[in-house]
């Protein structure tokens, strides 16, 4: 799966939503998330985003990892 960190927070810049053929990234309040369940792993979100946030989970940053539970936790509670 894809997963999108930090770089994210506050930006929403939404171009990898509208390019996603799963529709598995959903905008929160502050940033957008990834559906792990539903990534098909397609990367085409990753070079549309404006703030490169979206990473590949096995080549996330080390200070982005956090954001890999953020992203599965989100979809855990809606
Ligand atoms: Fe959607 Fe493909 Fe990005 Fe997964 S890798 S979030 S399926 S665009």
């Amino acid at each position: 799966t894809y997963v999108i960190g930090a770089a994210c927070v506050d930006v929403m810049d939404r171009a990898c939503v509208d390019e996603c053929p799963a529709d598995c990234i959903y905008v929160g309040e502050r940033m957008a998330y990834i559906n792990p369940e539903e990534c098909i792993d397609c990367s085409a979100c990753e070079p549309v985003c404006p703030v490169e946030a979206i990473t590949m989970e096995d080549e996330v940053a080390p200070d982005q990892t956090e954001f890999v539970a953020e992203n599965a936790r989100f979809f855990a509670t809606v």
